[in-house]
């Protein structure tokens, strides 16, 4: 606490993200971070958008995006309208609690003048992406958290209910499992008869094939679908299927009303939030599919196969369709798990927390996250893991 903190500097607890360590040479298997690097095609975009000499860098980028947003638009055919960037998804996410979920005086009261909304608190799930808590509360967002059931899905019918919106990822985070699509557009509809906006994180989307499974072939993603619903936004990274962690860019799908109420936060905030190299490049990526579908099918590979081996050795994963997996140990706890990775040199992520519940936390607490990294890099944490159970 400092003197000069105001009171609502002092009331926030902020997310912590995954330690990246400066010094020591780990297998760095924490943030979810892709193993493979980016499409030739992003790092020329990258170096012609900064000119010869660097020299276009004097110069402001587009603060509309549009070479990006028209990128997006082409590939999964909406219009550019339909269509934000953001510097990454969190800042995107951070803007839509912002622009579409009531702030606790209005939630608590009667919304225009209309009494029927009886309870305007956004729903996302008890255990989830932990930056949803820190936003509610960084705007003063009202929120409830449905319990995932005991085999850690989601039960879409906790948020079938009267609230002031919707967020959850899909899949989920952190445990890496998927709702079947006609449940989160059950969602959508739901909320649309009552003016809710429904937010979709799609951080993992491109990882949802599965290697095999009934669902294999289906595709997850409901950005196909935001022209049937006014009120959906789906929201996507290029932090993680398509390599770019370190460029900061994500964008947004959804409604023209929802993307402009996105523009008015911003332009509220910052007008030049996407930087120019990471505009030239995320279009780049966007433009670079058949690259990407072969990373991402390599890592679905990893996943598939890291999964089985852990299953036999006794430990238990989530059935992931992310770049993660969500795995308990045989004995140990999840604190200790977490330890013996990172003495052998293999960094994890644990989370001790769920939506500050501490019946969700404690559901959660005896699992660590595992990213995928390439073959060998699993193969040295299977080697951990074989060694930790004798
Ligand atoms: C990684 C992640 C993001 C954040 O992505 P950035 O674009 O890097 O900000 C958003 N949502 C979930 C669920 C994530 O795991």
């Amino acid at each position: 606490m400092s003197r000069f903190w105001n009171s609502r500097t002092r009331e926030l607890s902020p997310y912590i993200p995954g330690e990246q360590p400066q010094n020591r040479a780990y297998i760095k298997l924490n943030t979810n971070e892709n193993p493979y690097p980016p499409s030739p095609r992003v790092t020329e975009a990258i170096a012609r958008a900064a000119g010869g000499c660097g020299e276009r860098l004097r110069l402001y980028p587009d603060p509309a995006c549009r070479e990006l947003r028209e990128a997006v638009a082409e590939r999964w055919d909406v219009k550019p309208e339909q269509v934000f960037a953001g510097n990454g998804s969190d800042e995107i996410l951070a803007f839509a609690f912002a622009a579409f979920f009531e702030t606790g005086s209005v939630a608590a009261g009667v919304a225009d003048g209309v009494a029927s909304r009886h309870n305007a608190a956004a729903l996302f799930p008890d255990i989830t992406y932990s930056f949803y808590p820190v936003y509610a509360r960084l705007w003063g967002v009202p929120y409830e958290c449905p319990r995932l059931q005991d085999d850690f899905s989601i039960d879409h019918t906790g948020f079938l209910t009267p609230c002031g919106g919707v967020v959850f990822p899909n899949p989920n985070a952190p445990t890496g499992m998927a709702m079947p699509r006609e449940h989160v557009l059950a969602i959508a509809r739901y909320h649309a008869e009552r003016n809710a906006v429904v937010i979709v994180d799609e951080a993992y989307v491109d990882f949802a094939c599965c290697a095999s499974g009934a669902d294999a072939a289906l595709p997850l993603s409901v950005i196909d679908s935001i022209n049937d619903h006014s009120n959906l936004l789906v929201v996507r990274t290029f932090s993680k299927s398509a390599s770019l962690a370190g460029l900061r860019a994500g964008f947004a799908v959804g409604s023209e009303e929802l993307v402009e109420g996105l523009c008015r936060i911003r332009d509220s905030f910052n007008s030049y939030p996407v930087d120019r190299l990471a505009l030239a490049g995320a279009a780049a990526a966007v433009r670079d599919g058949a690259y990407y579908e072969e990373t991402t099918r390599k890592i679905i590979a990893t996943r598939e196969r890291t999964a089985a081996a852990l299953v036999e050795k006794g430990y238990t994963a989530l059935p992931s369709r992310a770049n993660f997996l969500f795995v308990r140990h045989p004995a140990l706890t999840g604190a200790e798990f977490f330890t013996a990775l990172r003495e052998a040199g293999i960094l994890v992520r644990h989370f001790n927390m769920g939506s500050g519940d501490s019946r969700s936390a404690s559901r959660i607490k005896d699992f660590v996250r595992v990213s995928i990294g390439t073959d060998a890099d699993m193969d040295a944490f299977l080697a951990v893991c074989a060694q930790e159970v004798v």
